[in-house]
């Protein structure tokens, strides 16, 4: 996990200089990271899920924001994680090619819903306000969201985070539910996890409430922080299609299940999970 440990500081250094823009909106550059020999055949098949077609292409497009360790992030020009492995091994099990589009988390819905992208596998959890605008796949992971505080702090659990500044990751549910218990104003938004935790480094929230395994990876990436020993929420994560594209939610539903029955899906996240 020293490696990961790396790719998370590295993403931190970033995440602290304007220039340096891996979670920005423009996805162009991203895109291109992924197998961009594929982009042509991704367009076709994109037309035909905007419009509610079945989709005949054989390039599956995933959209994700590559922030989130060790689900999805960086290595070098490329896409890695958790979300990657499962989207590559899906699309085997489909015979299709998968592209990864790198954008903001919160704009990951939108694109799905107007097939700029096929899918998104981004450590997304299935709520009641998603499943409205998308359809979810059966869940492939479970996500607790977890508390980052500095060492010395006197925060103990989520009860103590009453009239404290608390640091999210916008749009994600650790900004929802912290905004609807704590209350808005006591709630900063940050476009990465990476800056939210930047920002409780240098003092400007009290804590960070993201999910527990990129806290995990945040905090051995950075001295003088901790994730609290306590679950805030526990969420399914699973993959988001668009409601129209049925077709598209039967296929993956079927392979999932063969890749969880196989025992794929969990070596995949042995391979970057390490048990405690
Ligand atoms: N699981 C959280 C959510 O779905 C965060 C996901 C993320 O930041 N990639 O809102």
């Amino acid at each position: 996990m020293k490696k990961l440990a790396l790719l998370v500081a590295a993403a931190l250094m970033c995440a602290s200089m304007a220039a340096c823009g891996s979670s920005s909106s423009s996805s162009g550059s991203a895109s291109a990271s992924a197998e961009s020999s594929a982009s042509a055949s991704a367009s076709a098949s994109t037309e035909a899920t905007a419009s509610g077609e079945e989709t005949t292409g054989d390039t599956l497009i995933m959209g994700t924001n590559a922030a989130f360790p060790p689900y999805e992030y960086y290595e070098g020009d490329q896409i890695v994680g958790i979300d990657a492995d499962i989207a590559k091994a899906l699309g085997d099990k489909l015979g299709m090619e998968v592209t990864i589009e790198d954008m903001d988390f919160n704009s990951l819905i939108t694109a799905v819903q107007t097939g700029k992208i096929d899918m998104v596998l981004a450590g997304m959890t299935v709520t009641p306000d998603r499943e409205e605008n998308v359809s979810f796949t059966d869940s492939y992971a479970t996500g607790i969201q977890s508390i980052i505080v500095t060492e010395d702090s006197e925060i103990t659990g989520p009860d103590d985070l009453e009239g404290h500044k608390i640091g999210v990751q916008e749009s994600t549910t650790g900004h929802i539910y912290c905004s609807d218990d704590y209350g808005e104003d006591n709630v900063i938004a940050y476009t990465t996890g990476a800056n939210a935790v930047e920002a409780l480094k240098t003092g400007k929230v009290d804590a960070v409430v993201i999910d527990n395994e990129p806290a995990k990876a945040f905090v051995e990436a950075n001295e003088g922080l901790k994730v609290l020993d306590t679950e805030y929420t526990v969420e399914d994560y699973a993959i988001a299609v668009a409601k129209e594209n049925t077709e598209l939610l039967d296929k993956l539903n079927t392979a999932l299940a063969e890749l969880k029955e196989d025992g794929t899906i969990q070596s995949i996240i042995d391979k970057y999970i390490t048990a405690e």
